[in-house]
């Protein structure tokens, strides 16, 4: 018996393509002898054997006379449970197949003499649903056909095994490619080599060519984008080459000559007989010079950046299907919130006014840049003194004009081992005792407490404060360890700073516990908070060297390498802080507590301190006014604490205003006090504008020279660019008006001093009447 497998699509002269099935090996080894494989067309075939699961239904057997040849195939497909039919004639096959769409047809061609097999076969591939159908021929040869129903659904299972699964194979292809065709992402696949073998319309409409343009086509024969560097290059070439997926940005030509940015999927398919590479290519930027979709007035020397899918076009009328893809850009879950937020603002555009889209252009400006926190001094600002302050508080560096020098300026805490004997809170001697019931206060006095605890007031002013807020007991430690540990921060600030010293701190600590007393501020947050920010206020500026970021950047030490000029101090005055504590169980105040809460506790202290870091003041600020003033004017008289306390992300907000509003206080507290910490601040900045000058680094704020500053104004800038705003919003959440009565007064005594052209700290005693 011989059978014979149709592919007519196949370039044989005759469309049948003729395969043995060997009469010998049938009893044997029936399976593995299904078809003599040195015929290279059906190998390709049988890779794919394993991944079509559907069974065969149906069968038509095509047979003038019934004989022993189609008894064994009607058996065998009993045997098979396949549902067979048999027609008698050519008209007869015909319309059984178009009525079943049978998957194999058997034709009897050993005889031409009832119908001519070749016919019947042309009409049957002439019909659309044959294109999947596998047929089969029963041909004479010099030896018997075989009857046997063995050999008939051996057949019958090894074509189901091998052809009719190819065919489902193509089936399930036709259907991928079709939902290729119809998806909205542009689709390429290249060969292993680069060579397109498949573009979607979505590509097409994206790109601006037509499939015919570029099929066959090599991708480097195509206008390339020249903004992809080589690197990006390498590393997709890596990643392909590995098999490994590529995703990321890329730019393209399109036909137009524009260059497009897109985010793309390279993904390699690796398969029998050859790889392929899968570009999907997501939704996509435009950069034109040439034309743009709707903005008439723009910059000229701006570049255009519209946001389009491969849904659109140029041709006008495509806008709600713009909007549509962009929505599905705003569902991307990769996108930073920045980008969506530009792309929300790019959808509006598309059918807004020109006066708003140019409007939005404007804040789209804006939020492209980084800095988006950060006030930019504008000719109002063109003060000495305020860009002074700006300079040396809220940028890391300055460039020398000569070659910086690497100085260590910092003394670690090697000079303050010695510690005083603790005492006893009821051993407190009573000035200090009668100092401090005073402490809940606004006006209470740092200084008569700095004196008469000899420059130890954080001691003092931290046990009673801690006790008044139950942190000993919220930590589960004893008042010796809290007091050890008190002692032992309060020794790593170095007293010979003029401002940043422990009475710095105790004032920020004695200002934070005074905020967690106001009812709005106590009611949002809880006891770990409370704790957490009187540890925070506490160590704040441990081992302050009385210089400031910039300067120990530019100065190249230790810390600043350590930390890469960021946020230098502020991480040093945290890690410093654990370090001091944890080393030595003597003084670990978290010693009991476990770790859930440790971490917990841990963070929110990090979190604190490195919001006093002046870069951020803006950023702070604002998200405070954003999140917490805003809602609470809008929504009238909801009870916004038991909301607030819902939301950790205000909780965090209110803690990082709270500690920076008690670090820069001081010029809401009484005059006097006010002007003390004018003097001091101003001392610490006069010592380093001389060390610079000693040491030929860069002057961080040139107003600041003993010789020359005038005080006044330098407090002047300092309350107006850093302190009212901030105030008025702290003020607006937590109720203060003691301390902003205290502002407005300092703020006219330094104007007074001003007008006068006094830049000192007060008036000369002639005028002081
Ligand atoms: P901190 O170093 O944590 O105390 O951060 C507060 C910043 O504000 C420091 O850089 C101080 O130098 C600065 N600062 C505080 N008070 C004044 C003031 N009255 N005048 C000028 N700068 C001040
Ligand atoms: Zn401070």
């Amino acid at each position: 018996m011989r059978v014979a497998v149709i592919f007519e699509h196949l370039p044989t002269s005759s469309g049948w393509l003729l395969i043995q099935f060997e009469n010998e090996l049938e009893e044997t080894h029936h399976l593995a002898a299904g078809f003599v494989l040195n015929i290279s067309h059906t190998q390709l075939t049988i890779g794919y054997l394993l991944i079509i699961t559907q069974s065969i239904k149906k069968v038509l057997l095509i047979f003038a006379k019934e004989d022993n040849q189609s008894d064994g195939f009607w058996w065998a497909c009993d045997r098979a449970g396949y549902r067979c039919n048999i027609a008698r004639t050519p008209e007869s096959a015909l319309e059984c197949f178009l009525d079943k769409h049978q998957e194999i047809i058997v034709i009897d061609h050993r005889n031409s003499r009832y119908f001519d097999a070749e016919d019947i076969c042309r009409s049957i591939r002439a019909t659309k649903s044959s294109e999947h159908t596998v047929i089969l021929a029963v041909v004479p040869r010099q030896f018997m056909e075989n009857s046997s129903i063995t050999a008939c659904y051996n057949e019958l299972v090894q074509i189901e095994h091998g052809e009719v699964r190819s065919q489902f194979k193509l089936r399930a292809c036709n259907a991928v490619f079709t939902a290729l065709d119809h998806c909205q992402e542009a689709i390429e696949i290249t060969s292993e080599d680069h060579v397109i073998q498949y573009v979607n319309p979505a590509f097409e409409r994206m790109m601006g060519y037509h499939k015919g343009e570029l099929i066959g086509k090599e991708l480097t024969e195509l206008p390339k984008s020249d903004k992809n560097c080589a690197d990006l290059l390498d590393t997709i070439n890596t990643f392909i080459k590995k098999g490994k997926e590529w995703q990321g940005v890329y730019y393209a030509r399109r036909k137009s000559g524009d260059s497009i940015q897109q985010h793309v999927k390279i993904t390699p398919v690796i398969g029998q007989g050859g790889s392929y590479l899968m570009h999907f290519k997501g939704f996509w930027f435009v950069f034109t010079e040439s034309h743009s979709f709707k903005c008439k007035n723009r910059r000229k020397d701006s570049i255009d950046v519209k946001s389009i899918t491969s849904q659109s076009s140029d041709a006008p009328g495509l806008q709600t299907r713009r909007y549509s893809s962009m929505a599905r850009i705003h569902s991307m879950t990769i996108e930073a919130p920045i980008t969506k937020v530009i792309n929300i603002i790019n959808a509006a555009q598309e059918n807004s006014p020109i006066t708003v889209a140019e409007a939005l252009d404007r804040v789209l400006e804006i939020l492209r840049t980084t800095e988006l926190y950060s006030p930019q001094l504008g000719t109002k600002d063109e003060d000495p003194h305020t860009n002074d302050l700006v300079g040396g508080l809220m940028t890391v560096s300055k460039i020398s004009k000569d070659e910086t020098t690497v100085t260590n300026v910092l003394h670690h805490s090697s000079g303050h081992s010695h510690l005083s004997v603790p005492n006893t809170i009821s051993d407190v001697p009573p000035c200090i005792a009668q100092l401090l019931d005073n402490e809940e206060s606004w006006d209470f006095n740092i200084f008569e407490l700095e004196a008469v605890t000899n420059k130890r007031p954080l001691v003092h002013l931290g046990l009673k404060i801690f006790a008044r807020f139950g942190v000993s007991e919220f930590l589960n430690c004893s008042e010796a360890t809290l007091r050890a540990w008190l002692q032992v921060i309060e020794a790593n600030y170095h007293s010979s700073n003029s401002y940043h010293n422990s009475t710095h701190a105790a004032d920020v600590l004695h200002a934070t516990a005074f905020f967690l007393g106001k009812e709005r501020v106590k009611g949002s947050l809880d006891h770990l908070d409370e704790v957490a920010a009187l540890i925070a206020a506490t160590i704040h500026d441990v081992d302050h060297p009385g210089r400031t970021n910039s300067f120990l950047c530019n100065a190249g030490s230790e810390l600043a390498v350590l930390y890469n000029d960021t946020a230098v101090l502020e991480s040093h005055h945290t890690a410093l802080a654990f370090q001091l504590t944890t080393k030595d169980s003597k003084c670990n105040i978290f010693k009991n507590i476990d770790r859930n809460h440790y971490r917990t506790l841990r963070q929110a202290i990090i979190d604190m301190v490195l919001a006093t870091e002046m870069t951020k003041h803006f950023e702070h600020v604002n998200k405070f006014v954003n999140s917490i003033n805003k809602p609470m004017s809008e929504g009238s008289n909801c009870d916004c604490t038991a909301n607030i306390k819902n939301f950790p992300d205000n909780q965090t907000l209110i803690k990082r205003m709270m500690i920076k509003c008690a670090d820069v206080a001081n010029p809401c507290r009484p005059l006097e006090l006010c002007i003390e910490w004018a003097g001091r601040i101003s001392e610490e900045y006069f010592a380093q504008t001389d060390e610079e000058k000693r040491q030929g680094l860069p002057v961080v704020m040139p107003v600041f020279d003993r010789n020359t500053c005038s005080i006044p104004k330098s407090q002047i800038s300092f309350i107006d660019y850093f302190i009212t705003d901030m105030f008025d919003a702290w003020d607006a959440f937590a109720h203060l008006p003691v301390l902003m009565q205290h502002l407005a007064n300092n703020y006219k005594h330094w104007k007074t001093l001003d007008e006068l052209k006094c830049k000192s700290l007060r008036l000369p005693p002639e005028n002081n009447n």
